[in-house]
Formats: structure tokens, C-alpha cells, sequence
């Protein structure tokens, strides 16, 4: 689409996949959907981005089945990873390793953590607790020694992606209805008892 087809991308599957997730902003898009956002709105208060740009992604992430489009609750819409979508966890997860090896001095921006038993994960995603390959929704991030608070939005979307959470689970913006936010904080609720329960 994007990308000049040549022969020699013709029988690469990473050309083919650059078409999708290659161009400026995609990933980030999805990143953003890793870590909870669902709604146009946080998209564009997150990442800065031209809203014209934002709808365009969007609209070819949907386009090629790597986020669903649905209508919410309370009257709006939400994007969401698919099972196709969440197979590129792996993706993000490690050009994030790739970054802070290369380009974070003081360690890693995000630690990755098992949010049953607090391992932390390898770069491989492997719980160093109790050895299992931890699946995306168990995976909590929190910032690591390589954070920088300066260097983020104060916005309440930054500010949930900032505070250790698992992937996947919604953040719930004030715009959202009070319905909403309750469901939420159950969620919280329970994952926080998963978390204290003992490992192994
Ligand atoms: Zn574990």
C-alpha cells in the first residue's frame, strides 16, 4: 500500500507486515492499545498526533483485522486489539527491549512484570518467578529505572498508562460514564486480590 512492491518483497513476509505496522504512528497506535486505550479521543490526547492521521490509522488497523471498531456504553466508539492484534505483543515488546538496551543509560523505561506472582519478565517475556511464558493480559507494566517523569503528559490517559497496570485493561477517562468507571473499578479491585494471592 504504502511501501514500493518489489520481487524481492514479493516472498518477504516482513515487507508484508511492514505494509500494515510500518508506517510513522502505527505501532505507537497499537502500543496505546496495549496499554488500555480504546477511544479516538485518548489516542489523540496520548500520542500528540494529527487527528486526520490518527483516523486514517485507525481506520487501516481496522481495515486489516489488528483492532475491532465498536460502539461503547455510552454512545461512542472504541477501538480494541484482536487475537491478530495482541499477536504483535511480541513485536512491541521487543523493539521496547531493543530501545532501552541501545538508548535508555539508566535502564529500562518499563518494567514488565507477572501481575499473579511480581516476577519480573525476560526479554523473552518469561516470568523469572515461576518460569511461565506469561500471557498479554497478566503482563503488568510499571515505569523502570529509566523513566523520566519530565519526559511525559500530565493528561489523566498518560497519567493511567504511567501508574502500574496490566495490559489490555481499559483506561477509563472522567468523560466516561459513572457506570463504566464502577465496572472498572472492580476490575482494579480484583486484580489487585489475584496480585496479594501467594505464588506458585
Ligand atoms: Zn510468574
Amino acid at each position: 500500500m504504502t511501501l514500493p512492491s518489489t520481487y524481492a518483497d514479493r516472498n518477504c513476509s516482513l515487507a508484508r507486515a511492514l505494509e500494515v505496522v510500518g508506517e510513522r504512528w502505527t505501532l505507537l497506535i497499537v502500543r496505546d492499545a496495549f496499554f488500555g486505550v480504546r477511544r479516538f479521543g485518548d489516542f489523540a490526547t496520548q500520542l500528540k498526533i494529527p487527528r486526520a492521521v490518527l483516523a486514517d490509522r485507525l481506520k487501516s488497523l481496522v481495515r486489516e483485522g489488528v483492532l475491532t471498531r465498536d460502539d461503547d456504553a455510552a454512545g461512542g466508539v472504541e477501538y480494541r486489539l484482536t487475537a491478530k492484534g495482541v499477536e504483535l505483543w511480541p513485536v512491541v515488546r521487543a523493539l521496547m527491549h531493543w530501545g532501552d538496551a541501545f538508548y535508555s543509560p539508566s535502564g529500562v523505561r518499563r518494567a514488565a512484570r507477572h501481575d499473579r506472582d511480581g516476577g519480573l519478565l525476560d526479554h523473552e517475556g518469561r516470568c523469572q518467578e515461576c518460569g511461565a511464558a506469561v500471557p498479554v493480559p497478566e503482563i503488568r507494566l510499571e515505569p523502570g529505572p529509566g523513566f523520566d517523569p519530565e519526559g511525559t503528559g500530565h493528561d489523566p490517559v498518560s497519567t493511567a498508562i504511567n501508574t502500574p497496570r496490566r495490559l489490555l485493561e481499559p483506561i477509563v477517562t472522567p468523560r466516561t460514564s459513572s457506570a463504566r468507571g464502577r465496572e472498572a473499578g472492580t476490575r482494579r479491585a480484583a486484580g489487585t486480590r489475584r496480585a496479594a494471592e501467594p505464588a506458585g
